[in-house]
């Protein structure tokens, strides 16, 4: 079993892009490179064993869903996610922070990573130093989730990358509370790295990086989670309302992550955003973003995003792409494809979410070959 470790393989000359190899106990993520986003332990209407094939080298999956659903014993008793769900490759884990403080805060059900928001209001019942109280939304039943019980059931879970429990603040914040709810995270991203290194189990944990759209905040959580021997940084909280108010702020905080470890963008993997992130030095990206369209009937090609409902013309009878080498183009037409959609079918979620897929894991290729080229 490999430990976890981190390679540069070559920095752009033109900007901070990277390629870099990241190594886990399941295997090799290529960086820049993108995250699929499998909430439950699944890509929605997709099974692990084609994820896989399609070569997406890291998947994310959330705690607090699997905390409540399977719950953390069925996963042990699996022997882990990687049994439970079937798949060989890296997976990464987030803490819970994420979905329990957006039910806290009342934050857009968009910031959720899955359904069923409506019905997660309220459920929060304490916040403290010590942690959240929340109320599951399945039985009623409260849980408490501390940075220690977060830790112990990613341990659990047996994911090869973890990230420490955090508070998610919302946008609209005044300072002296976004100051406080800062070293409230600091703290508890303290307390959630002792515990990993009590049992570190061949698992690796990176930060994750606060402050809101404050400079000053983002400065200091730099400061002090460089310090700590996190295995990398991720950054989160709230990343701004537009895209250049989060290039600003990744253009303040990149140059203050050190170069040797890897780094991880929470959430965020729309094409625009990897643009500009990829060249400030960004490694990873997670984003439910090329599923959600795909559902939607919304495919990706090299010559921009194509709704699938409006595709009447000549190439009716061709792949979604032509020369997409991704087992949709290979076998199946758009006119095939549209009708799927027009029916109602969910084979058309899943052969179009395939595509997407596969088009995403091509797109970081090419950034890599573009940055190993010094292109970009
Ligand atoms: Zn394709």
């Amino acid at each position: 079993m490999s430990e976890f470790s981190f390679e540069v393989i070559h920095t752009s000359k033109k900007s901070s892009a990277r390629v870099g190899k990241i190594t886990t106990p399941h295997g090799i993520i290529e960086t820049p490179g993108f995250v699929a986003v499998g909430t439950n332990g699944t890509l929605k209407s997709l099974d692990n064993e084609l994820v896989s094939q399609i070569g997406l080298q890291l998947m994310f999956c959330n705690t607090y869903h699997l905390l409540l659903q399977p719950g953390r014993e069925v996963v042990k008793k699996a022997g882990g996610l990687h049994n439970f769900i079937n798949r060989k490759m890296p997976i990464i884990t987030d803490s819970g922070g994420f979905q329990v403080f957006s039910l806290a805060y009342g934050s857009v059900a968009s910031e959720l990573k899955s359904k069923g928001s409506k019905s997660h209001k309220n459920s929060v019942v304490k916040i403290t130093n010590d942690g959240v109280m929340f109320r599951s939304y399945r039985d009623g039943k409260k849980i408490l989730l501390t940075p220690e019980s977060s830790i112990l059931a990613q341990k659990d879970f047996g994911a090869d990358i973890i990230i420490p429990f955090d508070e998610l603040p919302p946008y609209h914040i005044d300072k002296n509370k976004l100051a406080i709810s800062l070293d409230r995270t600091h703290e508890w991203e303290k307390r959630s790295l002792e515990e990993h290194r009590k049992n570190i189990n061949g698992q690796a944990i990176y930060s994750v990086i606060h402050g809101g759209i404050d400079k000053a905040f983002r400065k200091k959580s730099c400061d002090f989670l460089t310090s700590l021997p996190f295995d990398g940084h991720a950054i989160g909280g709230s990343l701004g309302k537009t895209k250049a108010e989060m290039k600003t702020l990744l253009e303040h905080t990149m140059p203050r992550l050190p170069k040797n470890l890897p780094n991880h963008l929470l959430g965020i993997g729309d094409l625009e955003s990897l643009a500009f992130s990829i060249p400030l030095g960004i490694d990873t990206f997670d984003s439910s973003y090329p599923t959600k369209a795909a559902r939607h009937g919304v495919v990706f090609t090299k010559h921009g995003k194509m709704k699938i409902s409006k595709t009447i013309n000549s190439d009716f009878f061709a792949p979604i792409e032509e020369g997409c080498t991704c087992p949709t183009c290979k076998n199946y037409t758009l006119a095939y494809i549209h009708h799927l959609f027009k029916a109602k079918e969910l084979t058309a979620m899943t052969l179009a979410s395939i595509h997407n897929l596969h088009f995403m894991v091509e797109h970081m290729k090419e950034y890599r070959e573009k940055i190993l080229r010094d292109e970009i």
